[in-house]
């Protein structure tokens, strides 16, 4: 506990309203459970807006969307004349990733190595899904595993820190893998399966600091036991050297894409399982998204993923609310994970305790990149491809 008294004065999140209480979208299902929403004279939230600006700014028809398809795959065949890799691709087992691979190799023809980050916590049907990606596109595999005492402390970390953003190590450690892959094999595109329309109306409050290194490594310093040994990450001089020689592309946003849809069709060609919720191909994530963030902090990621999917046309908001009123996954479930977790963690039953008791933080009570000129500078960079 001794690095909680270096911190600044506690902050505290804006009061949680009670959940009879809270202003709801009146076009999605995001609510003032985001302490930072904002609502239009209509009751539409700042999320949906940003959405429709977002949208505006991708391919307005399907051949335009081809369009900016076919110019990729030219670019990328061109870059890599000679070698053996047009780009690299992460492979999580999720369906977004599943589904580049798919458009990339049997579509668009090309050529990717896939990346896959070993965290621990995969379940059996993500690796099923890897192995038959793998099989059935015949793609090479690169497999970086992290080492486990090492991550597991960095987790316990995030943990003991209170902060909603115990996710963000894995996610900086996927991108920093890519990027070093990418490097590595002289590949100088990175295709994302990242995309609009079920990933847009993510809070900051929710989750912040993917990119930060500073922000992980300062919450890893005070709450974390043991050096971190080799964990892909990279700082923002590295971030700005890797977004400045690498292309990133993310063309799940130039098609038509339907989460559905996509799913019918990997069960269909590649033999792909379907894990449930979104992201509940890792054990850990799933109990994050759906036990931890709405039990100590009241944040439904569901909400977000709903109100993506209602804005793209593919929920209504009627079934959204129908599905928010369930909980987020089995009750039993959720019990057994959080055994699981703990004692995977090696987190006591006391610590375990402490950990749900502590006020809830947030990025901002921990030193970041975040106001320096050198953030604003990435920030730029990023925005610039
Ligand atoms: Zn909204």
């Amino acid at each position: 506990m001794s690095g909680l008294a270096a911190l600044r004065a506690p902050h505290t999140l804006r009061a949680m309203p009670a959940a009879e209480e809270r202003r709801t979208c009146t076009r999605c299902v995001m609510d003032t459970s985001d302490p930072e929403i904002v609502f239009d004279a209509a009751g539409v939230c700042h999320h949906c807006h940003a959405y429709d600006q977002r949208l505006a700014a991708l391919p307005a028809s399907a051949e335009a969307g081809q369009r900016r398809l076919q110019a990729m795959v030219e670019r990328l065949r061109a870059d890599a004349r000679g070698r053996p890799y047009d780009c690299v691709i992460g492979l999580s087992g999720g369906v977004d990733s599943s589904f580049v691979a798919l458009l990339l190799v049997r579509e668009l023809g090309l050529r990717p190595l896939a990346v896959h980050l070993d965290n621990g916590w995969d379940t059996e049907i993500a690796v099923h899904n890897i192995e038959r990606l793998v099989a059935a596109l015949d793609l090479d595999l690169h497999t970086v595993v992290l080492d486990w005492p090492s991550f597991a402390d960095l987790q316990r970390a995030f943990l003991l820190a209170s902060v909603p953003d115990c996710e963000v190590p894995t996610d900086h450690a996927i991108i920093a893998a890519l990027f070093a892959t990418a490097r590595r094999f002289r590949i100088r595109h990175v295709v994302l399966g990242t995309n609009l329309r079920t990933e847009s109306h993510l809070p900051r409050a929710w989750s912040r600091g993917h990119g930060d290194w500073r922000y992980i490594a300062s919450v890893h310093r005070r709450h974390g036991s043991m050096p971190l040994r080799d964990f892909p990450h990279q700082d923002l001089w590295r971030l700005a050297w890797n977004r400045w020689r690498l292309r990133v592309h993310e063309p799940l946003d130039w098609i038509a894409y339907r989460k559905a849809a996509a799913k019918q069709r990997l069960i269909a060609e590649i033999g792909w399982g379907d894990y449930g919720g979104k992201h509940h191909e890792s054990i850990y994530t799933r109990w994050y998204q759906g036990c931890y963030l709405p039990r100590k902090f009241g944040f439904d990621k569901r909400r977000a993923h709903c109100s993506s999917l209602i804005c793209s046309g593919e929920l209504t908001r009627a079934e959204a609310l129908r599905q928010l009123a369930e909980p987020p996954y089995d009750p039993e479930l959720q019990a057994a994970d959080t055994r699981y977790v703990a004692r995977k963690l090696g987190l006591s039953e006391a610590q375990m305790q402490e950990i749900w008791r502590a006020p809830p933080r947030r990025f901002a009570d921990y030193p970041s990149y975040a106001g320096s000129w050198w953030y604003r500078c990435w920030r730029w960079l990023r925005h610039r491809r």
